[in-house]
């Protein structure tokens, strides 16, 4: 049957004698659907039942935030599967279990989080999640060393660049919206009133438009890993009782490691920069700005602890190989290459921090942490340092050595 977008309507007719729902969900006609996508993309439809409920996530053959007028191929859904099942089996329960797939209708039916919600909603109302930066730490390391040439042997890795080859328009947006746009007066870029002179300033800064595009460099040449794509704190789902789930891998490619990591620290820099104007009174959020910071410190900490265990027991792809180091006893040149690679995602994830921030406050899409700064003014403020946080993290990537240096430049600039 050929593609049909599905309907709160159609839905139990059309997936009514799915097992991968009926089994959970109970019989269609007990079915209460509704369609909560609050995504830029895809429709997301939440199916209840007498037995249960489950997401049914469904592409669209355009952009959801523009319209028919941006046409997207449903494939997305296809790489979106994918890399679910290859996060899933790298770092197991870090994503929704995924239930089924359909290829020509481009579904993805998978576990409902019920007691979950986006977690830069929950930065937003200064909630603290206790071991977050933690988790998420650990499922960078995992799912990048996994997803890599140091774990993976040549034919599995290759074919699996070959498979992801394919995610070329969503890679399209990525190298656009994020790596040129912000740097010219692109066609659908946007901001907000009051930030004229910043990115004045910002436009001006030639060696930072040469930055930026070295590193869109990295991003299309390096197929270090299976990137996530898109791992900011809109694709991260949190639940009270510290259960934490990432989603929404629609973006995944093969990309150089720093990518994914440096997405995520941009976007808890963003949330911590954007706290002061969420304050009802002068410093009210001083000590959710400290849990920021700190969580911040705790996602590149677990990163590196996790990566660095993976390093010394599940090096077994083509990289590195123990044959050269540990099994001639140098044990102290393995430790001294894993020091190397370890400086050389930070430096790789300070550049693409730097870019996400930029893309976020000057380009098409905005995130809700500055969005629902409802006084402009405020707004302004609290951008333009987010803007001058990320040039900084992009011209010190020789500089800025560790997260504590981060942390005190964002502390400094926020
Ligand atoms: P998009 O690709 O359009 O951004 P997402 O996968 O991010 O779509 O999902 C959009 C929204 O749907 C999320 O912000 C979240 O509120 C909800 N959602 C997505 N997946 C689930 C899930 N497995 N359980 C509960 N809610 C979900
Ligand atoms: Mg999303
Ligand atoms: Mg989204
Ligand atoms: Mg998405």
């Amino acid at each position: 049957p050929a593609y049909e977008a599905l309907t709160p309507r159609t839905l139990p007719q059309r997936l009514g004698t799915l097992p991968a729902l009926t089994d959970r969900v109970g019989p269609p006609d007990g079915w209460d659907v509704t369609e909560v996508g609050d995504g830029n993309l895809n429709l997301v439809f939440i199916v209840r039942g007498d037995a249960g409920a489950a997401v049914v996530k469904q592409a669209l053959p355009y952009v959801r935030l523009v319209g028919e007028s941006w046409p997207l191929p449903l494939k997305r859904s296809f790489f979106e599967y994918h890399a679910l099942i290859r996060e899933e089996a790298r770092d197991p329960g870090a994503v929704p279990e995924v239930f089924h797939f359909d290829e020509d209708q481009a579904l993805i039916v998978m576990e409902y989080l019920d007691r979950h919600i986006i977690l830069r909603q929950g930065l937003i109302q200064a909630r603290r999640y206790d071991g977050l930066g933690r988790m998420l730490g650990r499922f960078c390391a995992r799912t990048l060393f996994r997803g890599s040439d140091l774990s993976m042997k040549a034919p599995e890795k290759k074919a699996d660049v070959a498979l992801f080859c394919g995610n070329v328009e969503l890679c399209d947006i990525t190298e656009n919206l994020i790596f040129s746009d912000p740097y010219f007066d692109a066609e659908m870029n946007r901001h907000t009133a009051g930030l004229d002179a910043a990115v004045a300033r910002l436009r001006a800064d030639l060696a930072l438009k040469v930055a930026a595009q070295e590193l869109k460099l990295d991003f299309t040449t390096r197929a270090e890993t299976l990137l996530h794509g898109d791992l900011h704190t809109g694709s991260v789902m949190v639940a009270d009782d510290g259960d934490y789930r990432v989603i929404d891998p629609e973006f995944a490619f093969y990309g150089p490691m720093g990518f994914d990591i440096g997405m995520l620290i941009s976007n808890f820099l963003m949330a911590y920069m954007s706290q002061p104007g969420h304050e009802s009174e002068p410093g009210d959020r001083a000590t959710y700005q400290d849990w920021l910071l700190a969580a911040t410190d705790d996602i590149w900490s677990a990163f590196a602890e996790a990566f660095s265990r993976l390093w010394h027991e599940e090096r077994r792809g083509i990289l590195y190989q123990a044959t050269l180091y540990e099994d001639q006893g140098h044990h102290q040149a393995a430790d001294v290459a894993l020091a190397r690679r370890l400086d050389a995602i930070w430096r790789d994830a300070l550049g693409f921090c730097g870019v996400e921030m930029h893309r976020r406050i000057l380009g098409l899409a905005h995130n809700a942490d500055f969005e629902t700064i409802s006084d402009e003014a405020r707004r302004a403020t609290c951008e333009a340092r987010a803007l001058a946080l990320g040039t900084a993290a992009i011209h010190g990537r020789d500089s800025i050595s560790d997260m504590g240096a981060l942390l005190e430049l964002a502390r400094r600039t926020g």
